[in-house]
């Protein structure tokens, strides 16, 4: 089949993300997408082993959130959100409280993760003002990827994504990385570390606010950590009187086999920032969450102590009434039982896998991860390589550098998750990595 037309408009008028249009000039043209496949201009079909960038949660062009965009789009597709409301916005937060850990009771939307973890920084910061206390910085994990706005990126790592920024970008206290023991359950050198620097910086800092992704560093090489160090963490945060973040825009909604992390270690944040699956992955939407007491601390008769943000699309109701379907389909089908699945694959295919190779390997929930003991980070030209190969061969992955993942959709069944590692097991031992 002749490549589509518009491919040469994108070619000649199209700046892609993340790309270096110069080493990666053609993007992939894709007609449609169903389920956990994409299908391209040319015929091929293509597993979707990275859920495109995290977002696509029960499949895609799942019908029923499909069915409800039409529906809501028909009837009304924006309105505004200051002093405004629609059935979309008020039944989500409903029924999104109802299901967050106890204690985070109000909703702010915004659209994105960036946006959302924007909103979670001013709001700490404006509290302890409103409070009348000076606090004006934040600690932040090792590692950590919280966005590309500017506020994001500054309690990000300093990393390749910041350089060309980094002058301008607020310090933050970083926190080593608690990452867990080889085995046993002992608490590991770097646990015992990060505990300590925690404890300490809560009292010398006086930080605002401790945000950390829960259980899984995403974009900052898949790293994971204990369940119970979370917890640890929390406790101790919250005893000194620290506000806790936790930013699940990439955790929420089932991908680490629980409906967000924080669940897994029995904590409750005191703000949590929720995007990507939060609409099934089919529109952009932000939510940040907060509880109560936060949420008291702005009301007032004096305007000047309003929270002055808010964007254009706040609330869209079309952005709403997905996230609204996406919770039905929850309620309705078996989606943890799915999610079970694809860990059971994961766990008889990855780490066999990962020991042939001489690779380490980790896995939570839906997501399965190997890299080479000398991994190079997200610069390395294998990831271009691997992922270009992998490409021919049906199959759609984006290592973070050397570090090799599968993030797939929830619709993904056994057989498909079987013939993604049989792609990247053939891949991986006919060729050095
Ligand atoms: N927080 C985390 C943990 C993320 O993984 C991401 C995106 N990868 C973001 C925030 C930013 O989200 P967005 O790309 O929607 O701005």
């Amino acid at each position: 089949m002749n490549a589509p037309l518009w491919q040469s408009w994108d070619s000649e008028f199209v700046w892609h993300p993340y790309t270096q249009m110069q080493l990666v000039p053609d993007a992939v043209p894709v007609e449609r997408a169903e389920g956990s496949y994409l299908y391209l201009s040319d015929g091929r079909k293509i597993f979707d082993g990275i859920s495109s960038w995290w977002v696509t949660l029960h499949g895609h062009a799942q019908p029923r959130i499909a069915a409800a965009i039409g529906a809501q789009a028909a009837k009304m597709e924006q309105v505004i959100f200051a002093g405004f409301t629609h059935e979309p916005a008020a039944t989500l937060a409903k029924r999104l409280v109802e299901r967050m850990p106890r204690g985070l009771a109000k909703l702010f939307l915004s659209d994105n993760g960036s946006t959302a973890v924007e909103v979670a920084l001013k709001m700490s910061l404006q509290y302890w003002q409103l409070r009348g206390e000076t606090r004006t910085t934040f600690l932040a994990l090792e590692d950590a990827y919280h966005g590309d706005t500017f506020g994001a990126m500054a309690a990000s790592a300093r990393s390749a994504f910041t350089a060309a920024f980094d002058p301008l970008l607020f310090d933050v206290v970083r926190l080593p990385f608690p990452a867990p023991p080889f085995a046993g359950n002992d608490y590991s050198d770097a646990e015992h570390r990060f505990l300590n620097d925690l404890g300490r910086h809560c009292k010398l800092s006086k930080p605002a606010a401790f945000i950390f992704e829960p259980l899984l560093l995403g974009a900052g090489g898949m790293r994971m950590w204990r369940a119970e160090v979370l917890r640890e963490a929390v406790t101790i945060a919250r005893e000194a009187g620290v506000l806790t973040i936790a930013d699940e825009v990439l955790t929420g909604f089932g991908r680490t086999g629980t409906f967000v992390a924080c669940e897994q270690a029995g904590v409750s944040p005191d703000m949590m920032t929720l995007s990507k699956g939060i609409t099934g992955g089919f529109l952009p939407l932000g939510a940040t969450l907060c509880t109560r007491e936060i949420f008291d601390a702005f009301l007032s008769d004096d305007r000047k102590k309003t929270f002055f943000h808010g964007h254009s699309y706040t609330g869209n109701p079309i952005s709403c009434a997905a996230a609204v379907a996406s919770l039905d389909v929850f309620d309705s089908e078996p989606v943890f039982d799915r999610i079970a699945a694809i860990g059971a694959v994961h766990s008889e295919r990855m780490r066999p896998l990962a020991a042939k190779l001489g690779y380490a390997s980790r896995m939570l929930g839906t997501v399965a991860v190997m890299e080479p003991n000398n991994a190079e980070g997200y610069l390395s030209m294998n990831s271009l390589d691997l992922s270009k190969r992998a490409l021919a061969e049906g199959l759609l992955i984006r290592p973070l550098g050397d570090t090799i993942y599968f993030l797939p959709p929830y619709s993904t069944r056994a057989e498909d998750m079987h013939m993604a590692y049989d792609v990247l097991e053939r891949l991986l031992t006919t060729t050095s990595f």
